[in-house]
């Protein structure tokens, strides 16, 4: 066991649950043993050795200045830091750690994201099913996020873990505090390992004990918040309880930023599940990546919060119709005042990020500049009401909303600030140079006396010259002598008795008096009470600011609200879009309507949309690559902004508001992650059919594609009936099955609606325009053949498709050259072997008038081709039975051909297969 300073880092170490040890040791912070050389690793920082008692160990260590950015790095990269700090004692020093840097409690933060930490209570004892993880029985979850750079605090109870998921997506927690039972939950964790980008930190599990977290919340908030701001649901508080009791003991010291709760619940928010979220592309596009996304193109905010609260507003839509008119009429009034806003927005250019300052402020890590820059952003209230008034935006909720912060407090606060700060304080808060003169009486004095020393100093030069008649003489300072007299040599023997000597130089003599090194001690005296007293002033002022947390946080909200308003209505004037009519109905009507993404880099053609209690079901057909897709992730994103407040790209739009919006998006990652998709892909659909309801928008871009027509064709066919006989969704339903078209004939709210191309020439010309009615084909081949598949194979396509088409019946056609009677491929060219008759899914032989030849011996089964997944065992018979009459690579051809699934392979790469087994077989024949 290791003794001395080692031993000591090591026995922190272990009192801790953090993953690297910071001890402070005299200027230094140190890391020993492992901890130094993960560091080392992490952060190229170089590792030395340390003995200690006989042995050695690596270490390796920083200034104590510059911990904050290595720490910083640190958890960054997923690592909880503890600090060490040493403090004196009567027998020396002694070290204890006083914080614990985790991600989720990091202040420093150079990113303008919100920086949640998030906590996760689920119900029950912690008794039986605490250890077993999920039983099945999942939820409600009580949820709180809190982001301690801001202060920002919200809480509320998501109802099951599709729920969960969706909230935790939304905020996309730095870190993540799983409750005693979620702790066990796999899914749970799973989950937010997969989806989210943060860390999951195990806490003590009392913090989430009802009594104990309620105790924590009304400590913080007050005794009647808990009740007052709606908070009744227990697992909620349990979880805010948690995280400020986490947020404590870490030690951050922001706990007093967090001055209020906000509650909300499903009622207030559009639903809108993890799936959907991704789907749209609302913060990143579906390749994982922030540019094209829809905040991206929406952006054009020029703060911080402004921009962090315009992320919120997309991946939070509003229900409340009077709030979203409030909303609207303010961008409405800055979208029709250029001028006005552009003012605005320059003047918001000036704002800092208030609700951080503030953060800093309350956890004493502010600085002299950090305090400017509160000074700074408070002395824009009255120019930003200046900026509004007598203009159009004047009687305006933007007036309203520069009119919320109390803006006497606001500005004796920032008198205050204007009153005491320098203009161009130094970075380091200790000597002196923060304090404007005229602020405090006494530094004024300690400032006046040191200035009266310095000049006595500056003039003694001459003083002496003239007293003593001496020339050549000056009055200098430097590190090792101090002050001192300095006298040309040729006159050096001419000074007064009470200069002593202290250094000869080659052409002077440096000398001192008591009266100098006296004049001397006063300055350092006074330079070193000037550091103390203006540092002391300095920590007042900033528990000052931090007094005004809330005060802060109201502009720093004004400026971010400000901001993402004048960021919408920017948007909106720059590409015609327009202020949607909100509405209770079940309709969604819009005039030529525009994706908001695509229709930045496309020459975008318009489209309408018809949407209402009559016509609530839309089933959309056209080819591949028509734009379907578009079409209805537009329609999803105009409702959408519609309930963010925002206007929306159309020539009109009438939108009857909706609780939920709900997608389910196929091809992309079916193809991209292989088969276990179509589970998947029904766990999305069994979804959306939970949790749809009459007032909810729901888009469906092919549903059953992942499995064998039939099933397909069925479960799409069924879902379609549910969603408009029972759930009475409003939807958009994009299908490749033309089988489904005729359902518009059956259900009465249903229609079909399709995206027209122009055949004309062989060629297909996409148009871009959706009209009414179905489309009478699919278009596969064709993107067979623009992807390049040879000729033949797409001309032998067309045929086969035109023969299914006609006769639900096509051969499998061999190849020219001889073989045994009968087989398959024995034939000459052209000729007929086996049958697939599409009514019954199975092959015949011979014409498609003959009898199957299931279990013949001497040719493909039924069984050995139906498509569905539970057909291998089966398709391994038949080959085997197939086998004897055949040459190898037939047969092998044949094996091979029975075990494809057809759902689940792509056209093209069918295509090409057939192509391959035909030359195969062509081959074999031609020996
Ligand atoms: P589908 O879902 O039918 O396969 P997509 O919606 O993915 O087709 O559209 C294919 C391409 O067509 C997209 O890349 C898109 O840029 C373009 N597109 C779609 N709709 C339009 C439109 N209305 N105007 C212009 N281009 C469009």
């Amino acid at each position: 066991m290791a003794t001395g300073i080692v031993g000591e880092f090591l026995e922190l170490k272990e009192g801790t649950d953090a993953d690297v040890l910071a001890m402070q040791c005299g200027d230094f912070y140190e890391f020993f043993a492992d901890d130094a050389e993960l560091v080392a690793d992490e952060l190229d920082l170089k590792v030395s050795q340390k003995s200690s008692h006989g042995s050695s160990y690596p270490m390796a260590g920083v200034p104590l200045s510059e911990l904050t950015p290595y720490a910083k790095a640190l958890v960054e990269r997923g690592y909880r830091v503890a600090v060490a700090d040493q403090y004196e004692t009567d027998d020396g020093h002694a070290r204890e750690i006083t914080r614990v840097i985790t991600p989720g409690t990091l202040l420093e933060t150079t990113k303008a994201d919100a920086r949640y930490l998030a906590a996760i209570v689920r119900e029950g004892a912690g008794g039986n099913d605490g250890a077993g993880g999920n039983d099945g029985d999942d939820g409600p979850y009580g949820l709180a996020f809190a982001d301690v750079t801001t202060g920002r605090f919200l809480v509320t109870e998501a109802e099951d873990e599709g729920d969960l998921r969706a909230e935790l997506y939304r905020f996309d927690p730095a870190e993540v505090l799983p409750g005693p039972l979620v702790r066990n939950d796999d899914v749970v964790l799973g989950a937010v390992r997969e989806e989210l980008s943060g860390s999951v930190s195990a806490f003590d599990a009392e913090a989430f004990a009802p009594g104990r977290a309620r105790h924590a919340v009304r400590e913080r908030f007050g005794a009647e918040t808990a009740d007052a701001v709606g908070l009744d649901s227990e697992l909620a508080i349990r979880a805010a309880g948690a995280i400020l009791t986490y947020v404590e003991e870490t030690g951050a010291g922001v706990l007093a930023s967090m001055t209020r709760l906000t509650t909300y619940g499903a009622a207030d928010l559009v639903e809108l599940d993890a799936t959907t979220q991704r789907n749209l592309e609302l913060t990143e596009t579906m390749g994982g990546n922030g540019d094209g996304s829809l905040f991206d193109v929406l952006d054009h905010t020029v703060t911080s919060p402004g921009g962090r609260l315009l992320r919120e507003w997309l991946t939070r839509p509003k229900r409340d119709r009077e709030a979203l008119e409030r909303r609207l009429d303010a961008v409405e009034a800055l979208a029709s005042a250029a001028l006005a806003r552009d003012r605005l927005r320059e003047t918001l250019e000036g704002a800092y990020d208030l609700e951080r300052l503030a953060a800093r402020a309350t956890s004493g890590s502010a600085g002299a500049s950090e305090l400017l820059s509160v000074r700074d952003t408070l002395a824009l209230l009255p120019e930003l009401a200046e900026a509004v008034a007598d203009t159009p935006l004047a009687g305006s909720p933007v007036a309203d909303v520069i009119r919320r912060p109390d803006r006497e407090r606001a500005r004796g606060l920032h008198g205050e600030l204007a009153a005491a700060l320098a203009d161009d304080p130094p970075s380091t808060k200790t000597q002196g140079g923060l304090l404007r003169k005229g602020y405090d009486e006494e530094l004024d004095g300690l400032i006046e006396r040191h200035d009266e020393a310095k000049r006595w100093i500056d003039t003694l030069a001459e003083r002496e010259k003239r007293r003593h008649g001496l020339s050549h003489v000056t009055v200098d300072r430097n590190k090792t002598d101090g002050y001192y007299i300095q006298v040309g040599k040729s006159v050096a023997d001419g000074v007064p008795e009470q200069y002593r000597e202290i250094k000869t130089l080659k052409n002077s003599k440096r000398f001192v008096t008591d009266e100098l090194a006296e004049r001397e001690r006063e300055i350092l005296r006074l330079e070193e009470a000037r550091g103390e007293l203006e540092y002391e002033l300095f920590e007042e002022l900033r528990e000052r600011v931090a007094g005004e947390v809330e005060l802060l946080q109201d502009v720093g909200r004004v400026v971010a609200e400000l901001d993402a308003l004048a960021s919408l209505a920017t948007h909106a004037a720059g590409n015609d879009w327009t202020r949607p009519a909100l509405s209770a109905s079940r309709s969604l009507s819009v005039e030529a309507g525009r994706h908001p993404v695509v229709e930045r880099t496309t020459d975008f053609v318009p489209n309408d949309l018809e949407l209402d209690a009559e016509r609530g079901f839309l089933i959309v057909t056209g080819p591949n690559m028509s734009g379907k897709s578009t079409y209805m992730r537009q329609a999803a994103l105009i409702q959408l902004l519609a309930q963010v407040g925002s206007f929306v790209p159309a020539r009109s739009a009438e939108v009857g508001l909706v609780d939920g919006i709900y997608t389910r998006v196929g091809a992309l990652d079916e193809l991209a992650q292989g088969r276990s998709t179509f589970m998947v892909e029904m766990q999305e659909l069994s979804n959306i059919l939970h949790s749809a309801t009459a007032d909810s928008l729901v888009i469906l871009d092919e549903v059953g594609r992942g499995t064998a027509t039939y099933d397909g064709i069925s479960i799409a066919w069924a879902a379609t009936e549910y969603l408009h006989n029972e759930v009475r969704a409003r939807t958009l339903f994009a299908t490749h099955y033309h089988e489904l078209t005729t359902l518009a004939d059956h259900l009465p709210r249903v229609e079909n609606v399709h995206v027209a191309v122009d055949e004309r020439g062989g060629d297909v010309t996409f148009l871009r325009t959706v009209r009414e009615g179905p489309t009478d084909r699919s278009y596969g081949v064709h993107v067979a053949d623009l992807a390049g598949v040879p000729g033949p194979v797409v001309d032998r396509a067309d045929e086969v498709l035109d023969r299914l088409r006609e006769e639900k019946a096509i051969e499998a056609r061999g190849g020219s050259g001889g073989g045994t009677d009968g087989g398959v491929g024995a034939g000459g060219e052209g000729t007929k072997q086996v049958v697939f008759d599409l009514s019954s899914g199975a092959f015949k032989n011979g014409g498609p008038e003959a009898d199957p030849v299931a279990g013949s011996g001497s040719n493909a089964t039924s069984e050995g081709v139906a498509s569905d997944g539970a057909s291998s065992t089966n398709a391994r018979e038949s080959a085997a039975r197939t086998e004897a009459g055949l040459d190898e690579e037939t047969a092998a051809v044949l094996r091979e051909l029975a075990s494809v699934d057809l759902a689940e392979t792509a056209p093209v790469e069918l295509l090409s297969r057939v192509q391959r087994w035909q030359e195969r077989i062509d081959d074999e024949e031609a020996i």
